[in-house]
């Protein structure tokens, strides 16, 4: 079914600041659906809290904003009930590799067939700029107030050597690039994590727009072969072994594997939804009502 932008667009007025990098990674998201024709009503974009927790808001298909660090918890719990939806799972760095990291580790090595995109702005930008998992050492932050000194959360080394079958990095300041990466994502059969360089114009004064500039590349300009899952590590490397002085963006690593619905009896070949199931709840609502 053909879909456009406009299909996806919606009345509400957008509340980001102005110059933030999620208006790019926002258009990025509805390029890549709009050109994959993935049906509005069999799409479901499930947020964590942050400002990374709007776009469903902002995206005219099915959505759910879960709690904060508890978006692939939710995200797979509807990937089982209906293995036909496509499911998109988003989050800021705070909210997935800080509170969320464990729900991390655990949904990317058992494969689940998500989409998980990261708006990685190396800050919580919501509470006004604190500190996170991804902030860069000596950054000075509320938190922060003589630098950072811890060693920083490397997504990309983690989800290669976790079990993500797609692994990737893109910069909210190349939105082309950025579209294809998320189309591979969603076309990708297993958990698929895109890290997103997404600049905090507000609160983060050290990685602006221009300082990604200076220092991305895309792997595919230097041949990089994303199956060779070594040279995957080395390339997730880069960026602390240059004392971030080279950031390669682009598809890191993938690979083909069963997923974990795929693999999982009691709905192999039938979603759980079509199993005419029913449950009476009026017995807990009364309970708890
Ligand atoms: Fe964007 Fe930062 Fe503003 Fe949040 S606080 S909307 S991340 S610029």
């Amino acid at each position: 079914m053909a879909i456009t932008i406009n299909d996806l667009n919606v009345k509400e007025k957008i509340q980001w600041c102005p110059g933030c990098g999620n208006f790019s990674l926002l258009a990025a998201l509805k390029g890549a659906l709009a050109e994959l024709g993935k049906p509005q009503h069999e799409t479901v974009i499930v947020t964590g809290i942050g400002c990374s927790g709007k776009t469903n808001h902002y995206v005219n298909t099915y959505g759910f904003e879960s709690l904060h660090g508890r978006t692939l918890p939710v995200a797979s719990g509807i990937k089982l009930a209906n293995t036909s939806l496509t499911v998109i799972a988003e989050g800021g760095d705070g909210d997935g590799y800080g509170i969320g990291v464990e729900h991390f580790m655990h949904i990317m090595r058992r494969n689940y067939d998500l989409t998980y995109i990261v708006h990685d702005n190396q800050l919580y930008g919501l509470t006004t700029g604190q500190a996170s998992p991804t902030s860069l050492p000596g950054m000075k932050t509320k938190t922060t107030p003589w630098g950072v000194i811890e060693t920083p959360f490397n997504p990309i080394l983690n989800a290669i050597n976790g079990g993500a079958t797609y692994v990737a990095r893109g910069f909210t300041g190349d939105p082309a690039h950025l579209k294809q990466l998320f189309k591979g994502a969603i076309e990708h059969k297993g958990f698929a994590l895109v890290d997103v360089f997404q600049p905090c114009v507000t609160f983060n004064k050290l990685n602006t727009p221009e300082w990604f500039r200076e220092r991305v590349y895309k792997l595919e300009d230097a041949k990089h072969n994303p199956k060779d899952r070594s040279a995957a590590r080395e390339k997730a490397e880069e960026d602390s072994k240059t004392d971030y002085k080279r950031c390669p963006i682009g598809l890191f690593y993938t690979e083909e594997k069963p997923t974990y619905e795929s693999l999982l009896p009691q709905i192999k070949g039938r979603p759980l939804v079509e199993h005419g199931m029913k449950i009476d709840l009026s017995k807990a609502y009364e309970e708890f009502m």
